[in-house]
Parts: C-alpha cells; structure tokens; sequence
C-alpha cells in the first residue's frame, strides 16, 4: 500500500510527514468536521493529500464543495 507520506515531495524531493489537521483548515473540507491526514512538506509547506482524504472530503453527506450556494 502506498501513501502519499511514503512519496517524496512533488515540489522539492523532501520527505513528507503524515498529519492529522481539522478538515475545515482545508480549503476543500470547509463542511466537513472532524481531522484528515494530510501529507505535508516539512521544507516548502507544500500539502499532498491522499486518495483517501480526498474522498472523505468530497464524499461527505453535505456536498457544498461547489456549485449551489
Ligand atoms: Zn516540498
């Protein structure tokens, strides 16, 4: 099983650290609560999420990612 934390940083090589961080930090998990891991670059800051962050992000029951206001 890969993980994005497994993955060098796509921007500048370094390793990236799993964290968990509150979804509504997330500019795509503004509806959704509790914390997501996310990948994170400790040297350019840069945030890779894994597949199964995204998902839990955008299949969310409150689907207000986009679209309707
Ligand atoms: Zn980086």
């Amino acid at each position: 099983m890969t993980r994005e934390a497994d993955l060098p940083c796509s921007d500048c090589g370094s390793d990236l650290i799993d964290r968990a961080v509150p979804a509504h930090e997330l500019p795509l998990g503004s509806s959704v609560t509790g914390t997501v891991t996310v990948a994170v670059c400790p040297e350019c800051g840069a945030r890779h999420y894994p597949d199964e962050t995204v998902r839990r992000l955008t299949d969310g029951p409150d689907r207000s990612l986009t679209g309707s206001p």
